[in-house]
Formats: structure tokens, sequence, C-alpha cells
């Protein structure tokens, strides 16, 4: 019989461990062997010696802390591509999260298990869409794992932001979105919507961008947010780190209307409380619905769960016949859109 996933995948401190591989995914310490499902902070630490990703992953994890940040030894391995690292064979599957995010396959004795990573089911012209893997055991993330969080399609909730636009053309719409991934995606979502007019950047922001369009995926006219030219940004699109959306720097904008786009702004009051005028429900991970579905599709006896709401993603899973065991892995969901509670918010 092969051998159940429990003897061979174990949760460790740093993260989840492959024994016989001898290697980590998503390790939140420094190891000698990680294999990283994409760029963003609560997954891609920096430090590790050997880093297996995708390409597209370690260009933006060399883009986010560095050359020598990104791991001593960076090996890429392409969609679709097996990489066997004693007798375990790995393979990344895309995850549809953000650019180069990937699910990793791995194959040991008959017996299979996918770690998802982060994903999402949402259309995303900026990555390829999220593959479904068959599978013993899938390890899913549950950040929106409650049936009260169910995404609308995006272009709707961009529709949302035109229309203001169209109301309120003297005023600056500045948009909170996160530096990998949402911010891209929006910018692709406007341009599909016939924005064709530069898009403003917050300096923390347009690195990432470029990146992107070196890496293949096009997002028109962009300009830095140069906020000592208010009148210039008047009736402008600005996009900006969530944090910075609340800060001094937002509110020298002429008479912004202030935006978020994020999973969380599903719920009312945490927009209120944070000001947000104009919230758009836009997220790249996946809602109740493709949570369960995305279950479902794989067909696994068994599924863990590494971070979130698990507890009712168990217990729907139960329901069902499919046995769940939340992992209660630390550290993830502490960066970008997983982060319920921002940092700028905290205390609030
Ligand atoms: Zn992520
Ligand atoms: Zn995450």
């Amino acid at each position: 019989m092969p051998p159940h996933p429990e003897s061979w995948l174990r949760v460790t401190p740093q993260g989840l461990f492959c024994e016989p591989g001898d290697f980590f995914i998503d390790p939140q310490r420094p190891v000698d062997r990680a294999v990283v499902t994409h760029g963003h902070a609560d997954h891609a630490r920096p430090g590790h010696a050997a880093v297996l990703a995708t390409p597209a992953t370690l260009a933006i994890m060399r883009a986010r802390m560095g050359e020598a940040g990104a791991g001593t030894v960076q090996q890429a391995i392409r969609a679709g591509e097996t990489l066997v690292q004693n007798g375990v064979a790995i393979r990344l599957v895309p995850a549809g999260h953000v650019l180069g995010s990937a699910q990793v396959v791995l194959d040991w004795q008959g017996a299979r298990a996918v770690i998802s990573g982060d994903y999402k089911r949402q259309r995303d012209t900026t990555c390829a869409p999220f593959e479904p893997v068959p599978c013993d055991v899938f390890v899913t993330e549950a950040t929106f794992a409650l049936p009260v969080f169910r995404h609308p399609p995006p272009e709707e909730e961009v529709a949302k932001l035109l229309k203001s636009l169209a109301l309120f053309p003297e005023r600056t719409h500045v948009v909170g979105c996160y530096a990998l991934g949402k911010c891209q995606r929006l910018i692709r979502l406007l341009r599909e919507a016939g924005w064709d007019a530069p898009i403003h950047l917050h300096g923390a922001l347009a690195r990432l961008c470029a990146l992107y369009e070196e890496l293949g995926v096009p997002l028109g006219p962009l300009a830095p947010a140069t906020v000592a030219n208010k009148a210039a940004l008047q009736g402008a699109i600005v996009l900006a780190p969530p944090s910075a959306v609340q800060e001094r720097w937002a509110r020298r904008l002429a008479e912004p209307v202030v935006a978020v786009a994020s999973g969380w702004m599903r719920v009312r009051q945490r927009a209120r409380t944070r000001g947000v005028g104009l919230p758009l429900v836009i997220s790249d991970h996946a809602d109740w619905d493709d949570l369960n579905r995305t279950i479902d599709e794989v067909g696994a006896p068994e599924v863990w769960v590494t971070h979130g709401r698990d507890d009712a993603l168990v217990h729907a899973m139960a329901l069902r016949g499919i046995r769940g065991r939340a992992l209660h892995l630390v550290g993830l969901g502490e960066e970008e859109e997983d982060a319920p509670v921002a940092a700028a918010e905290q205390g609030a």
C-alpha cells in the first residue's frame, strides 16, 4: 500500500517538511532546501540556501529581497516539468493566485499530495489559471472559508470605480491594493473596461509593475503619483498600498475618493472603520464556493487546511465524507491579502 502522506509530510515549526525529499514547502525560517509556491512575503521568506520555484516566482523574490535574499542556489522549474529529489517527484502546477504562483505536486511511492499554496478560480489575465490535480491529500488555504465570503465578478467591481469617476470627474480616485498581484490585476481589469489613460502609481507599487511588464504582462501607460502636483491628479486613478490610502499622503490628493480592492471589503463594517468610501470586492483568494468546488474537483479523501477559517471548512467537508485536518501553520496569512488586519488598522 502506498505510504499515507501523513507519514512523509510533517508539520514542523518551520512549516511543512517532506521527509524523504528533505525539503520544506514555504518555510517560515531559513532552511537548506525550500520549495516556494509564490512570491508573497508570508510564503517567500529570505535566507534559504536552495530555493526551487517557478521562474517568475524567483524573479519576484529577487525583486523583493535582492539576489542574496532569494536563495544562494536558485533552481527554476517550469509548469509541468518534473524534478526528482531523493525519490520524491516534484511538479509545479499553476495556482491562479498571482504571477508565477504554483501548487506543489509531490509523488512518493505511489502516494500523491498537492500543496496548493494560495489560489483562486476567478479569471485573472496576469497569471496562468488554477489546474485541479487529483490527489490523496490536498493541502488548502482557508482565508475566505466562511459562507459569507462570495466574491462577485471583478468586472462588476471595476465598473463601480469607473461609474464613480464619471460622477465625480474632478476628484482623485485612490485605490488601495496589494503590490504583488492585486495591483497588476486591477490595472488589467481597468484596461479591459476601456480605461486607457495613464494610471498613477504610489512609489511602493512601481517596481513589481515594471517586473510584470518584463515578464510579459502589458499594463499600458503608467505614471508616478506625485502628490505635489495635485491638479494633474484630478479625475485620475491613483493606486497605492492599502496602508497608504489612510495616511497623510492620500489626504493631500484633490478631494480623494478612497477605494480598497480586497476580499475583506465584503465586510462592510471593515470598510467603514477604515474610511473606505468605495469598497471593491476583488480577491486573489478562492471564496467559499470555490474552495469547496476545488476540494470536490481534486477528489482527495483527505484535506489539510494550512491557515484561515479552518473550522467552517473542515465542518463542511465532514458533511460530504471528506476527512479534514487543520494544520495551524504559523506565519502564513500575515502578509498581503491573507491578513484580515492590515498593519495600519491594528488595534482599530
Ligand atoms: Zn499569497
Ligand atoms: Zn498567503
